[in-house]
């Protein structure tokens, strides 16, 4: 084959033989995939369609062993690399361009351990699958609200869920990780071994190596839960938002829940809605929602017993839309953010776009804040506007509607949400530093420890300090 240009760790390009890249795809158990190959495209295809960047070589890996040859193969080249997990990041930091994309989309084996309540799942899986293992057994760990989005991602970054009321993030859940370093060796990050490895990944990100598998501890949940939306009409919103903060803040340990500003399809015109699950007993939740159901007659009311895995597929976003989205945690949402958040959505550019208030639940702000690295223990929820169209050349309008409401909200953030903000060159080092918190300092000490050169640097980026 041709020789091929690279893009480099170090902001270069670099030309490997075509024998090189041969050995190494020729060492690979997974497949590997160029430009112009079959499949090719959509392997570099992920859930947003905005993100249109084009690897140099993918290497779809088969297991750790993949991994570990692939680490050192960019190593050795310094080639930039990124690392696809679930493929749901909104920036799209897991595809690079002219880069290696480390892609686990192929691993995503399970395996639950019902006697001690824990399971292991491959890097690759998805919530919606590791939730039908799990609730096979009567079992969950809080995930994400979107059954598409990917397990590692989105624990690495810290994750909030419907179960967060009671068993905080996802990374708050996470016990152990294999993880494949910068040198090309595998790591069992826990409790016992390289315990500072493990404290990294529960809200640092991707920036400390490949994690091949993670174990989370399990809690019994369902099967059944309250969950639902209801949906009020948009004129009540003013109303609205105060009720269910107020809600909000003293609410259940076994519940959690979304606001949302939408506009209705068919005609329906706007609408802010709550989404809720309440996973004790269905009378003590249909009693704990009952000043919800009061606030007035609702457009729908959609709310009732089901499955927990149904319930996590309430939320689920289309794939294939453009999707541009900007988000903050706040540490309460006042009458001042409150004006210019329908200042905003009453001018809204596309009716597919949306506002969200995802709120963190009880027992994530119970964790101290050094115990993990997720920095923003005491955040009451996260702020999050997604302008969505489906036309590119409406781009300009709809992501300048979307950052002028992001900027008008500003003042009232206490701090970003790593799981939503792009690379360095995207975001700026300071927004980033800014989203690890009081943790960031030791982040960057572990980042010399385990990957000094910065060879993971194409995601929420901590350069490696003293
Ligand atoms: C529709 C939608 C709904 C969402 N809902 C929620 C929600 O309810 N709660 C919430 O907390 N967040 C939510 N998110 C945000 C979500 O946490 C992030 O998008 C997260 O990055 C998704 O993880 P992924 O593995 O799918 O991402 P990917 O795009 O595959 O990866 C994102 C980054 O994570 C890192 N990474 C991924 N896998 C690995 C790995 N195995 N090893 C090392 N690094 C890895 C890499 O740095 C990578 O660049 C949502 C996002 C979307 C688009």
């Amino acid at each position: 084959m041709a020789d091929l240009n690279f893009a480099t760790n170090s902001g270069d390009y670099t030309t490997l033989s075509g024998a090189s890249i041969e050995g190494f795809r020729g060492s690979l158990n997974g497949e590997s995939l160029l430009s112009g190959d079959e499949g090719y495209d959509a392997a570099r295809r992920i859930w947003n369609a905005m993100v249109d960047k084009r690897p140099a070589l993918i290497a779809r890996c088969s297991g750790t062993a993949d991994v570990i040859k692939s680490v050192n193969f960019a190593r050795e080249y310094d080639l930039l690399i990124s690392v696809r997990g679930g493929g749901h990041n909104f920036p799209g930091n897991s595809v690079c361009n002219d880069g290696l994309m480390i892609d686990l989309s192929r691993m995503t084996g399970v395996r639950v351990d019902p006697t001690a309540k824990t399971v292991r799942a491959q890097g690759g899986t998805k919530w919606g699958a590791f939730d039908h293992e799990t609730q096979a057994f009567g079992l969950a760990a809080p995930g994400g609200t979107d059954v598409d989005t990917g397990i590692a991602g989105l624990t690495l970054g810290g994750g909030i869920g419907w179960l967060s009321g009671s068993y905080g993030l996802s990374c708050d859940n996470l016990i152990a990780a294999d993880v494949v370093t910068a040198d090309g060796r595998m790591l069992t990050a826990s409790a016992d071994e390289d315990p500072d490895l493990l404290w990294a990944l529960r809200g640092g990100g991707g920036n400390f190596g490949v994690v091949t598998s993670l174990e989370y501890q399990l809690h019994p949940i369902g099967p059944a839960v309250l969950a639902g939306y209801l949906v009020y009409p948009y004129h009540k919103a003013r109303e609205f938002f105060p009720l269910v903060g107020e809600f909000a803040s003293s609410m259940p340990d076994e519940m959690n829940l979304i606001t949302f500003l939408t506009t209705l399809p068919d005609g329906g015109g706007k609408a802010c809605s709550i989404l809720l699950c309440y996973y004790g007993s269905m009378e003590e939740g249909e009693r704990v929602i009952r000043p919800l159901r009061e606030f007035g007659p609702p457009l729908s009311d959609g709310v009732r017993p089901m499955p927990y895995t149904e319930a996590q597929k309430l939320a689920a976003a289309p794939q294939g839309r453009l999707n541009y989205l900007k988000s903050h945690f706040m540490s309460e949402v006042g009458d001042d953010a409150l004006d210019i958040t329908l200042d905003f959505f009453d001018r809204v550019t596309s009716p597919l776009s949306s506002v969200l208030f995802q709120y963190l639940g009880n027992a994530t702000r119970r964790v101290p804040a050094g115990e993990t690295a997720f920095g923003h223990r005491g955040a009451f929820c996260e702020w999050a506007t997604n302008g969505v169209f489906l036309d590119p050349g409406e781009s300009e309008v709809h992501i300048r509607w979307v950052r002028d409401f992001a900027a008008a909200l500003s003042p009232f953030s206490s701090g970003a949400y790593i799981n939503q903000v792009g690379t360095e060159a995207e975001e700026g080092e300071e927004e980033i530093q800014t989203a690890f918190g009081d943790n960031f300092q030791r982040l960057a000490t572990l980042k010399r420890k385990y990957d000094p050169t910065n060879l993971f640097s194409h995601n929420q980026n901590i350069r490696p300090r003293i």
